[in-house]
């Protein structure tokens, strides 16, 4: 079990974290959830199915032993198109230098060919083409069958089977590939919590995904991660069609201008706030920790500012996967989610109001404001949250209440989900069936975890067959019209 000292230490602010030959193996996953981690990411681009089943199940063995709900989310590789083998693996690129894209074998060092056939059929004179994460760029000059010329703009390497970025370029790529299909089966039918989707360009990408595992009659969530110039343009409609929302700062940073990547950033959070649909920033968060132990002064303040934009997640990739130092990494991620959140005590964020109606019953959400308000005026220890869907929980979360909130509930993908809620700790517990049990058992949880001691207030959020039984007809299933404030008293 995680001791009430590593309990009380964790942010608020979730924290995502990639899994990788860095931090493979049951004893370092356990310090990375005991370190802060509560979602651990598998990217299906670096692995198959059968290594990632091995990391789902020490994942599972892990939550388990320390009786702490872990989420998992799987991210399907989507159409990235990479370069094919180049002759010695390396090529020099100079500047004004001529390479072309061919659909047949290369027949020298200067021609290339892409894991994408018809690509040569889809660029035009003026195309940009980006390769080694945006470092080397090459304009398209001319197109002739099976072969495009491009002239080199900006020097520099590149390596067999880097992605190629393509701003602005339609591209009759499907979304999902047969290889992204077959993955997110196998991710639904193993009761994975997120898939993340790659290259999402338009919320109808979202649908498809969202049938896939329909037809798997599973219920994984679908993370739209926004790392498109189309993405951007129909951003909104993808933030309501999506469960969560990622902004893929990486892929983001090549495909627009790095310039706007901030206010991008921003934009992202804000359209989700609106919706009430949670939000990871991902990508270089704290990269340089990948070979140092400290990150750099703008890294820190990067992870602050974009808890204080209102972020529900930070995730960390190449720090956790590959890099030298990944329980540092998580360690001082939640230190900075921490002090940023040690700040919001005086000041605490307000969230534009989302438009919560299509998640929530206007009622639930009346409550749920209220009791929010009610757990700071009365200076409240907890506040507690019996959630079925994890809906109520949800909205609560984006109250950013400086209260803490545990969301109760009996059901182990709810739990999961609650772990990319800003500010609700996950708490597993029989169905609520009457308020007296449901405060035994948190009042018990909140002393155990040093959260509670006698005379301490909590704030209760429920259904009224809570306190007026069973066989009370609520006004409308799954409506939570109750709020109790509660003492806890001497045992
Ligand atoms: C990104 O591009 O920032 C990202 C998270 O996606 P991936 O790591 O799959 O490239």
């Amino acid at each position: 079990m995680i001791s009430p000292q590593s309990f009380r230490n964790r942010s608020r602010t979730k924290i995502v974290a990639t899994i990788g030959p860095a931090c493979d193996g049951d004893a370092r996953l356990r310090e990375l959830v005991l370190s802060g981690v509560d979602v651990f990411r598998l990217n299906m681009a670096h692995a198959g199915t059968v290594e990632q089943q091995r990391h789902v199940d020490t994942i599972r063995r892990i939550s388990e032993a320390l009786d702490y709900p872990i989420a998992i989310l799987v991210d399907l590789a989507g159409p990235k198109i990479r370069l094919g083998e180049i002759a010695g693996g390396v090529i020099t690129c100079q500047r004004d230098e001529e390479f072309f894209l061919v659909d047949d074998e290369p027949a020298g060092p200067n021609e290339l060919t892409s894991t994408y056939t018809p690509l040569t059929k889809e660029l035009s004179a003026g195309n940009l083409v980006m390769l080694a994460d945006g470092t080397v760029s090459m304009v398209v000059e001319e197109r002739s069958p099976g072969r495009v010329r491009m002239r080199v703009i900006q020097p520099g390497t590149i390596r067999s089977r880097q992605g190629i970025n393509l701003p602005g370029v339609p591209l009759s790529v499907p979304s999902i590939s047969q290889k992204d299909r077959t993955d997110a089966l196998w991710a639904a039918k193993a009761g994975i919590d997120f898939l993340g989707l790659s290259f999402v360009r338009s919320a109808e990408d979202v649908r498809i995904l969202k049938e896939i595992i329909q037809s798997a009659d599973c219920e994984t969530q679908v993370i739209a991660k926004i790392e498109k110039r189309e993405a951007l343009d129909a951003l909104d409609s993808i933030v309501q069609a999506a469960d969560v929302v990622m902004v893929a700062r990486g892929d983001l940073g090549v495909e627009i201008d790095v310039a706007r990547i901030a206010i991008e950033q921003k934009r992202i959070i804000q359209v989700c706030q609106r919706h009430c649909k949670p939000v990871i920033i991902a990508t270089q968060m704290l990269d340089s920790m990948q070979h140092s132990k400290r990150p750099t002064r703008a890294e820190a303040t990067d992870v602050a500012n974009a808890i204080l934009d209102g972020a529900d997640a930070c995730m960390l990739s190449g720090e956790t996967a590959i890099g030298r130092y990944p329980i540092e990494a998580v360690s001082m991620m939640n230190r900075i989610a921490l002090a940023t959140e040690e700040s919001l005590r005086d000041q605490p964020l307000r969230l534009p109001s989302g438009s919560s109606s299509s998640l929530l019953h206007e009622v639930t959400r009346a409550v749920v404001h209220g009791a929010s308000d009610m757990a700071y005026d009365l200076k409240a220890e907890l506040v507690i949250v019996a959630s079925h869907s994890g809906r109520t929980a949800l909205v609560l979360s984006q109250h950013r209440s400086t209260v803490p909130t545990v969301g109760v509930s009996s059901s182990e993908a709810t739990l999961r989900r609650m772990c990319l809620y800003w500010g609700v700790t996950p708490l597993r517990g029989a169905p609520a069936r009457d308020i007296e049990s449901l405060i035994q058992h948190t009042d018990a949880w909140g002393c155990q975890m040093d959260y509670l001691k006698p005379g301490n207030r909590v704030v209760i959020v429920g259904g009224s067959h809570l306190t007026a039984g069973p066989d009370h007809e609520e006004m409308t299933s799954g409506v939570h019209d109750v709020v109790v404030v509660h003492e806890v008293e001497e045992r």
